[in-house]
């Protein structure tokens, strides 16, 4: 399992950078990248995100 950000969708917003408690949200050239290292699956960014961009992925 992984947090996946679908790129079209991600507008930039940061919120999901906001909620995560691990810092493993950051914002590149706009758009959220995860660090799957420090992400621990806890799905707190999936509900912040005010585009729908981030889901789980097998
Ligand atoms: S699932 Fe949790 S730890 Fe992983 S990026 Fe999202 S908020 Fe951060």
């Amino acid at each position: 399992m992984k947090i996946v950000i679908d790129k079209k969708k991600c507008c930039g917003s940061g919120e999901c950078v906001k909620v995560c408690p691990h810092s493993a949200l950051t914002l590149v050239g706009g758009k959220a990248v995860v660090d799957e290292a420090r992400c621990d699956l806890d799905g707190l960014c999936i509900p912040a995100c005010p585009h729908g961009a981030i889901h789980f992925e097998e």
